[in-house]
Parts: structure tokens; sequence; C-alpha cells
């Protein structure tokens, strides 16, 4: 029996998009033109710009062939020590998104994160994606976390959260999530506020370079998050989990309660592992290159 993550299962071009950051449209330091430039100069082929409180659907750079996908960040202080939050990145189509251009919206405050269904339906009734933001750094709750529902993808990379805070072990949250049988997969994000901040984590999304046709690939999880390594190929054949990828140095099999597997080496672009005591009912890989930089493939499911 055969079964191939989503992602791989067509033929098709893996387009490399960002799906949060900022600019001086809300708190970034980077003007919207200088940030489209930056990721187009850097091989992207799509962008969201969602500035906090603000939905952007224009590419601001003249002559520009970035994909600007419609999107923005809705954040809510929430109550308790540390002043926690909780943000939601929502993507969506170009009409029909139940925001207009530059919309601003009102910021709320107070409660706890799993009060916060209401950002996630206001975003999901729009007809847009939700994104849930770095966990770890806004201080979620595994608890509240799984109190929420109607969420797309979740960050298991923010790469402004992971260089200025440190708070990069999102997959926790994640592997929680998937642990309950909940169809959530994983984004690495930039969240970038100034351009130093850009260009380090990324979707690889096997699409068409057009905003419904990436919408279709996030919903159905074909695509994968990177950091650096690039995956060829992730599925399941004969009792054996196989992956292709990039020269890498670590290749790690994860689910929520068996114990973890690692294949170590220097420049293996695959590996494969015995399916076996599966007690949950995903299995999904992590690999990480010579430099220290992770990718992730969305989970196989086995429902
Ligand atoms: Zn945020
Ligand atoms: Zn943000």
């Amino acid at each position: 029996m055969l079964i191939r993550q989503a992602a791989f299962a067509k033929k098709g071009t893996f387009l490399k998009g960002n799906l949060h950051c900022h600019t001086t449209l809300s708190d970034g330091k980077g003007t919207p033109a200088a940030v489209i430039r930056q990721y187009e100069n850097a091989g992207y082929d799509f962008l969201a710009i969602t500035d906090h409180q603000r939905y952007n659907f224009t590419n601001y750079e003249e002559g520009s062939d970035l994909l600007i996908l419609p999107g923005i960040e809705e954040d809510r202080f929430l109550d308790g020590v540390g002043m926690p939050v909780l943000h939601i990145v929502g993507v969506g189509p170009e009409e029909g998104n139940g925001y207009t251009d530059g919309q601003p919206v009102h910021y709320q405050r107070g409660g706890s994160a799993c009060q916060c269904q209401d950002i996630i339906d206001n975003v999901r009734g729009a007809g847009n994606l939700a994104v849930l933001c770095h966990p770890m750094w806004s201080g979620n709750a595994v608890e509240e976390i799984k109190a929420l529902h109607d969420f797309q993808m979740i960050e298991v990379w923010n790469t402004g959260a992971a260089l200025d805070w440190g708070t990069d072990s999102n997959t926790y949250h994640w592997d929680v999530l998937l642990h309950e049988g909940r169809r959530v997969y994983a984004v690495a994000s930039d969240d970038g506020h100034n351009l130093q901040q850009n260009c380090f984590g990324w979707v690889r999304v096997n699409a068409e370079k057009n905003v419904p046709s990436i919408l279709k690939a996030l919903e159905n999880g074909e695509f994968y998050a990177s950091c650096g390594p690039e995956i060829y190929d992730f599925f399941i054949e004969d009792g054996q989990v196989c992956i292709n990828c990039s020269p890498v140095s670590q290749i790690i099999l994860r689910n929520f309660s068996c114990p973890h597997r690692m294949l170590r080496g220097e420049n293996m672009t695959g590996g494969q592992f015995q399916l076996r005591d599966l007690c949950t009912d995903y299995i999904r890989a992590e690999i990480v290159d010579a430099q220290g930089r992770r990718a992730w493939t969305q989970p196989i499911f086995f429902d």
C-alpha cells in the first residue's frame, strides 16, 4: 500500500512564499515597497503583507512580479501575568474576503486565549484561512490552544520570535493538536519587523502562481515548511516511511507518543524508517541541514 503526503501526490511547481510580515503600515521598519523588493530579489513567488489590524491587497512595488496574497494579522492582548496575547494571521481570496484594502480592524483586549475563538470565526467567516501565530512567544498554554478550533495552520517557526526572543519550539503545540486528531498544517514564517528578519522561513506550495491555487493548496496540505532544506517526496510504502530531500545531516521521524527516531549522517538525500508500533494516527518528518536549518513535512494521516 502506498500513502503519499498530499504535497507530493501531484506533479507541479513548488512556489516559495511567506505568509506573515510587517511593514511601516503597522509596526514594521521597512516600507511595503522595500519589503516586496527584498522578497522578490530573494526568489520568492508570493508574499502576504500581514500588518497588525490592517488587511492588505496591494502590491506597492511598481513593476514587481511578486504575487501579493491578501492578508492581515489580528491581535488580542489577554489578561494574565506577562501580558499574554493571541495572534491570528488570515490569508484569503482577492474577492469576498470580508475586508476592504487597507481596512483597519479595531483592537480588543482582555479574556484568555480560549476565549478568542471569535477572532478565528471572524477571519474564517470572511472566507480566509487562519494561521495560529507563534504560540510560544504569545504565552499560549497548550490547553488553551486545544480549546480553539477551525484554524488551518500553525507556525512551527517564526523568524522574528526565534531571532529576537529565542522562542522557536512551537512543534510541541502542533503535535498536541495532531495527537487530538486535528488536521492542522505547519508553516514557517518570518513575521519580520525589519529587513534583517526577512527571508529565513518560508512555505513551499505545490500550486500555480495565482491566489486561488495557493489558497487551495494551503487548505489541502499541499506544501511544506522550511528554513533551508528542500523536500522532494514523503510517503509510506510497504511499511516503510520514506523521505527524499536536499542534503541534510539529520532526518527525524515524529509522532506524538512513539519514541522519535533519527538518522544522522553527512549529505543524506533521503531516509527510510520501518513503520512500527504506532500509537497515534499520523507520522511526520523533520530534516536538519549542516547549518542547523530545518524543514518540516506535513503529516501523513492514517485514517
Ligand atoms: Zn504576532
Ligand atoms: Zn506578526
